[in-house]
């Protein structure tokens, strides 16, 4: 076991937003002891994000959690791309989700809350992190809360402390990327009469209104000034917002009773490493773009996701080396092609009318399947596949589907035998080779919890021989029964060694 008498927690996480929240779970569901540093009081009661895309939805899945999340929450088939008259269309999606639902930042944070506390998970509210040190064995974070303040000791310390990210600095990674050009203005007020209110995105020779009801009362509407960068730090005012309406609408459409007010601007920008020793980078405070296409909260998500059992592997003790360099390399990409469509829905908003032209013609490509399912893929994160080492298979890399496997005691899902957090090493072979180099494995280990090992037959992959699923859901080790069996046996053997480790004890299996 571990010595962890120097450590107060394994994990300090910085930020207890959507990202923060769902990294405690993924930690302490395999067996390390995070805690949550949140420096408001409470969760805020203004939601940034509206909704889920189709890899959220698969990955919460693989947790169980799928059913909560749904539980009362529409969910819709069409998506926008800058706001063009063509919707993408997420039913094209190879996914068992291929939708995007409807659950406002406020309930996504507060379904990912309760479940760290189920998990026992320790969340200081109202502690605001001010400084980070590190040394070769740890790192150390100074903390005010409500009675002071005080310092805390930790394995790791991940900053999931938003744009502004103090973690970032204090570790001294840079930021580079692209500076705000666009101001977006946006309010959740009352109009005089919601109606008649433009729906959606609207381009106007200024620059573009976003209206959309919340409920009953409320609208959000923004505007987007492509004109005229904002001069000022400060505060967005009730005045400022309806100046902007009558600026770029031309009517103030009556707006009153603002609820939240706020003001960001296209910049884009992304952490140079995500980690620097013992620290992590997760979610905003790794990157950060205009929020078009509603991508900020599941890239995080995706972050943690991959984060969290590589950190628990080191803190258990069989994390092979190089494991945790593995999260810069594998999540760095797709947040740089999240950037990227962000920098290229902006170009197309543009109001310039020299940009209609490629908004038409982006509309009639988007008619095309093809096109518009490779748009789906991006905005809903399905597209995300990692460059994995091993010998080439077609699904090395890629998030494993929702396989059913029919065994001796009946059947199961993929995604039922990835709920606690482990591996999942699927035997389709109908052959000795890959139960023999499982347990030749996992014999010395003595730790069965690490790989959920399942034999049988999988009707949707008849060709494929076995499959070696981390727990982030990606696919480890694939090889299809016409392959040589020394050749099958000898990929496992490594992917088992480099993925789920060789040796170390492991702790008890949490419950
Ligand atoms: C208008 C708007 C609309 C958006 N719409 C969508 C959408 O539809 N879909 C989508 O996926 N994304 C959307 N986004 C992006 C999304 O809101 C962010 O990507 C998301 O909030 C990032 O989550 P996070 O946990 O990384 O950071 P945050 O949500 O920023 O959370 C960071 C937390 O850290 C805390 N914190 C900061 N510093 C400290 C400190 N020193 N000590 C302790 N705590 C600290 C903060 O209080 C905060 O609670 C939108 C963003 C905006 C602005």
């Amino acid at each position: 076991m571990p010595d962890n008498q120097d450590f107060d927690f394994d994990v300090l996480i910085v930020g207890g937003g959507p990202v923060g929240m769902l990294l405690a779970s993924e930690l302490r569901i395999s067996r390390a002891k995070p805690v949550v540093l949140e420096r408001l009081p409470e969760r805020t009661p203004h939601s940034k994000a509206f909704g889920l895309h189709a890899r959220s939805m698969e990955s919460l899945d693989r947790r169980g959690l799928l059913e909560r999340f749904r539980d009362g929450a529409p969910s819709w088939n069409n998506g926008h791309f800058a706001g063009l008259d063509v919707w993408v269309d997420f039913s094209l999606l190879d996914s068992a989700q291929n939708y995007a639902l409807l659950s406002e930042q406020t309930r996504t944070e507060r379904l990912l809350e309760e479940r760290a506390q189920e998990f026992g998970v320790e969340i200081r509210r109202g502690h605001e992190v001010t400084a980070v040190r590190q040394d070769a064995d740890g790192v150390e974070a100074h903390v005010t809360g409500p009675e002071g303040s005080y310092t805390l000791r930790g394995r790791y310390l991940v900053g999931a402390d938003g744009g502004r990210s103090l973690v970032r600095k204090a570790a001294g990674i840079a930021f580079p990327g692209t500076g705000g050009k666009v101001t977006a203005r946006l309010a959740d007020v009352v109009l005089a009469d919601g109606e008649k209110a433009p729906m959606g995105m609207e381009r106007t020779e200024r620059g573009l209104l976003f209206c959309v009801p919340l409920d009953d009362t409320y609208h959000r509407v923004a505007t987007f000034d492509f004109h005229q960068a904002r001069e000022t730090e400060g505060e967005l005012t009730l005045e400022e917002f309806t100046d902007s309406l009558r600026e770029i609408w031309g009517d103030d459409l009556g707006a009153s009773r603002p609820r939240w007010l706020s003001w960001f601007t296209d910049s884009a920008c992304q952490a140079e490493q995500y980690r620097a020793g013992r620290i992590f980078l997760a979610g905003d405070a790794a990157h950060t773009h205009f929020p078009v296409g509603g991508q900020g909260v599941n890239l995080g998500l995706q972050d943690v996701l991959n984060l969290g059992w590589k950190l628990a592997a080191d803190i258990n003790g069989w994390a092979c080396e190089g494991l945790l360099d593995t999260y810069d390399r594998e999540r760095q990409g797709p947040a740089r092609k999240v950037l990227a469509n962000t920098r290229a829905q902006i170009a197309l908003m543009n109001p310039d009318p020299y940009v209609t032209p490629l908004r038409e013609l982006f509309e009639d490509l988007m008619r095309k399947e093809e096109v518009n399912r490779h748009v789906a893929e991006m905005l809903s994160g399905v597209g995300v596949r990692y460059d994995l080492p091993g010998p080439g298979h077609r699904l090395l890399g890629d998030f494993a589907r929702d396989l059913t496997v029919t065994t001796a005691q009946g059947a199961v899902t993929l995604p039922k035998l990835l709920r606690r957090g482990t591996f999942a090493l699927l035997d389709l072979s109908g052959r000795p080779e890959i139960s023999g180099v499982y347990q030749e494995w996992a014999e010395p280990i003595a730790w069965p919890g690490r790989v959920q090992h399942v034999v049988g037959v999988c009707e949707q992959e008849a060709e494929l021989a076995g499959l070696l699923v981390r727990p982030d859901g990606y696919v480890a080790w694939a090889a299809d029964k016409g392959a040589p069996p020394t050749e099958i046996a000898e990929g496992l053997r490594a992917a088992l060694a480099a993925w789920a480790g060789t040796e170390g004890p492991g702790r008890p299996v949490f419950k």
